[in-house]
């Protein structure tokens, strides 16, 4: 991919609960788009202190590794910390703050389907509030940086069971390599493997998605809202085939 095509590309900005959240959700589509030339930056909104297994300084260290092997920046972001995470104004404004100062065409964050891991959800809730909020121009708190419009919101589903009912827009990873570069990131969180094979499960839901699209490997997004396209024929495929 050329330089000058990767600069047309907007920056990602995703929101992850905990330090595997990105990876697990929506890894083999970061890994595509960074292939692509696409900036991508993460934000940990806890160091996975509440989790069965890793310590907050394994899970911190794992999450950075995870990271470059997906070629994107990192940083944590303290809120109520790890399975404590509440709906307040003040979350969504820090939320906010970081929309604004990274100015991202396109930010990701885990479904609000409720029933999943709550900060998952809660989560989700804050980052569609900070969308808003980052678009408001006349909030003193967010005065630092000027007012930013995210192109859109896509929420990843962590698990069959926090995927929203309505159908979502696929992303084909099957691209050589990427799914390799994918496993290898989900891989760099070796703490969170022992309890039960999330590695395999991912792989799995993608390898699903993938047969129903006709091709190898793919991962969903739920868009926020609806996706406007310049024509008919800027639209992809639809997965069903007649
Ligand atoms: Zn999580």
């Amino acid at each position: 991919m050329s330089k000058a095509v990767a600069l047309n590309l907007p920056p990602l900005l995703a929101f992850g609960a905990h330090p595997d959240d990105i990876e697990f959700g929506a890894g083999g589509i970061i890994a595509r788009e960074t292939r692509a030339g696409r900036r991508i930056h993460f934000v940990v909104c806890s160091r996975g202190e509440a989790g069965t297994n890793g310590t907050p300084a394994i899970r911190t260290r794992e999450a950075r590794a995870a990271a470059r092997i997906l070629g994107t920046t990192v940083e944590f972001l303290a809120l109520d910390g790890d399975a404590r995470l509440e709906l307040k104004s003040a979350h969504a404004l820090k939320l906010a703050a970081i929309i604004r100062r990274l100015r991202p065409g396109i930010v990701l964050a885990p479904t609000t389907e409720p029933n999943q891991h709550p900060d998952h959800w809660r989560l989700g809730t804050l980052v569609r509030d900070a969308t808003r909020l980052a678009r408001y121009g006349g909030l003193r708190a967010l005065k630092r940086h000027a007012p930013h419009a995210v192109g859109q919101l896509l929420f990843y589903a962590l698990s069959p069971g926090s995927q929203p009912p309505a159908a979502p827009i696929l992303i084909d990873i099957s691209a050589p390599g990427i799914v390799a570069t994918w496993t290898k990131a989900m891989e760099a969180h070796a703490s969170q493997m022992k309890t039960r094979n999330y590695v395999e499960l991912q792989l799995a839901r993608a390898r699903v998605l993938g047969l129903d699209a006709g091709v190898a490997h793919a991962q969903a997004l739920w868009p926020n809202d609806p996706l406007v396209f310049d024509s008919l024929a800027a639209l992809g495929r639809g997965a069903r085939r007649f």
